[in-house]
């Protein structure tokens, strides 16, 4: 991979650093100089903003469906306006597709993204946790 480095000022091979902490998955540094060319955001977080392009007008016919007038999150029970920025509504499906759940309105619900990311930690704790020991009972 190759990008211009204000250093060197020239094109130059460049590395990716991964980090460990922060919001970025890892930066990129210049091969020569290790001069810092730009952050790569987390694969993650990327996911979340295309689902939510996605599903602007799904957000609608959830509500539509459920009987509310506007959206919020139904974790948390904040509207849009209410939710700190960078923070957005998003869809989730109540039973993930993975698992068998079925891609349709009933079987979705609105979360903001905070509360999406919270859910999904659970899941994977709970599979981790007790996913085990239950399978193991059996
Ligand atoms: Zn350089
Ligand atoms: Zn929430």
């Amino acid at each position: 991979m190759k990008a211009y480095c204000h250093r060197c000022e020239k094109e130059v091979e460049v590395k990716i650093e991964k980090t460990e902490k922060g919001p970025h998955y890892a930066k990129i540094v210049c091969n020569e100089c290790g001069n810092f060319i730009k952050w790569l955001p987390k694969p993650e977080n990327m996911k979340i903003k295309r689902i939510y392009s996605r599903n602007k007008n799904l957000i609608k016919r959830i509500c539509e469906e459920k009987g509310y007038k506007e959206p919020f999150c139904f974790f948390c029970g904040r509207k849009k306006e209410e939710l700190p920025p960078g923070t957005f509504l998003t869809i989730d499906h109540i039973l993930p597709l993975k698992d068998g759940g079925k891609d349709s309105l009933e079987n979705m619900q609105i979360l903001c993204s905070m509360c999406h990311s919270l859910k999904n930690l659970l899941s994977v704790y709970v599979k981790e946790h007790y996913g085990k020991s239950a399978q193991e009972k059996k």
